[in-house]
């Protein structure tokens, strides 16, 4: 087969057979094909697309790149969910133990943060002892003893998806529909999910900034999941401002505790958790309608045995769940308004660029994170704030806060009129 007459196929708006895209992603995989053509052929898919059969064509050249993991021994549906990222998004720590507390598996391989958004596996790691690293068949043996546990993305799998990536990122193509949807879709299948919940977040401090971009990419992560017989539903769920009143890693690990052990949360967070367990519960086959799931799951949030979860997960990975009861950073510093008004908006982005600052987050891959500091926000959208309220609370070990505070205040907006306050979740897409 021949590269160039392929590249040549899509610049001029074609399809591609899944013979010529194997040819490529596996060329490219084993070496045999050079960065310059493959960027070439990702330039010509980010200006053409792929229909849904070639991207879900190219999702499984993908997943066949490397390793799978086989989940088949637990004889029930393996339910995953994937978060596309943002500012306090600690839902995968309060819908896990949830799940698992209602008898489904929840078996998740989990990524680390980098830039504005927080990473699951460095929130855990705020847990004394916590282990997020473990051996294949200790993970599955976990999973099979507690039905829960959750570790940093290891092994082989979906080689072409870190290659293409890594790529990408240099190439300016980062940002196309089918390529994303690929490279989420391969690495849920890969790790051994029949059925998938998507949080697809929107706004100002995510991947997606409007509705309809996140339309696009639900719909196409939504059409894999059906050509390759892995149900698959996407909930868009608005990320416009910090989810929850947390930011940072034990900070995080504290808030989800918080809304599992006392159910005390505020409402954005236990929203979205609430709806993204549901669609799991959903998926499972444990409840046939939505209110059912949803009743299935405050159930186990009230009652406390989602909590018990949560501690017997957090042994089993040799964390101590008593050592993230409170904060450890040296200082608490309070942020004050300085204007008054109705709170109307913040760039969500430029907040976790804050908490980043202070450390919490990672501006390079090779960058150590300090799992105490972090931001406490006392506010959310259309609430009525007076000069010289609490906006938020830093958390920080570092002597000069002052570009923190800066920069949290001018992340913030302020009108005269009343704002609505808006549904965390949007749409579901199926
Ligand atoms: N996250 C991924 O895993 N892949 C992408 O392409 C974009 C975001």
């Amino acid at each position: 087969m021949n590269t160039v007459e392929i590249i040549n196929k899509k610049k001029y708006g074609e399809v591609l057979t899944y013979e010529e895209l194997q040819h490529v992603i596996t060329g490219y995989v084993e070496g045999n094909i050079p960065d310059y053509q493959v960027s070439s052929l990702l330039m010509a898919i980010y200006f053409n697309g792929l229909t849904n059969q070639e991207t879900s064509d190219l999702t499984e050249i993908m997943v066949n790149s490397g390793d799978q993991i086989d989940m088949s021994f637990l004889n029930t549906i393996v339910v995953d969910k994937h978060s596309t990222g943002g500012v306090g998004d600690k839902v995968s720590l309060i819908v896990a133990p949830i799940i698992a507390s209602l008898g489904i598996p929840f078996a998740k391989m989990s990524g680390r943060g980098l830039g504005h958004t927080g990473g699951t596996v460095d929130k855990l790691e705020s847990i004394e002892g916590f282990h997020t690293e473990l051996p294949l068949d200790k993970f599955k043996e976990q999973v099979k003893e507690q039905g829960i546990a959750l570790v940093g993305q290891s092994g082989n799998l979906v080689p072409a998806d870190k290659k293409l990536y890594a790529l990408r990122d240099v190439t300016g193509t980062v940002d196309s529909i089918p390529l994303i949807a690929s490279s989420i879709m391969s690495k849920k299948i890969a790790s051994g999910a029949d059925s998938i919940v998507l949080d697809i977040k929107v706004g100002n401090g995510a991947f997606m900034k409007t509705v309809e971009e996140a339309e696009k990419l639900a719909t196409a992560m939504v059409e894999i999941g059906k050509k390759l017989d892995r149900e698959t539903v996407a909930v868009l769920t608005r990320m416009d401002q910090p989810l929850g009143d947390e930011i940072g890693n034990a900070n995080e690990v504290i808030e989800a505790i918080k809304l599992l052990r006392d159910n005390d949360y505020s409402k954005d967070i236990y929203d979205v958790s609430v709806e993204i367990a549901s669609q799991m519960v959903l998926l499972a086959k444990k409840a046939s309608t939505i209110e059912e799931a949803k009743s299935l799951v405050s159930d186990v949030i009230t009652n406390g045995k989602a909590y018990s979860k949560l501690v017997e997960f957090v042994e089993a990975q040799d964390g101590d769940i008593e050592s993230v009861n409170e904060l450890k950073a040296n200082q608490t510093i309070d942020v004050l308004s300085d204007e008054e008004g109705y709170y109307a908006s913040v760039n969500t982005q430029s907040i976790g660029e804050a908490a980043m600052l202070l450390g919490a987050g990672r501006a390079t891959k090779e960058d150590q994170i300090d799992h105490q500091v972090g931001i406490t926000f006392h506010v959310k959208l259309g609430d009525a704030i007076k000069k010289g309220d609490k906006i938020a609370t830093i958390h920080s070990n570092k002597q000069n806060n002052d570009e923190v505070i800066q920069k949290i205040k001018k992340a913030m907006t302020y009108t005269t009129e009343a704002v609505e306050s808006k549904n965390s979740v949007i749409k579901i897409i199926k």
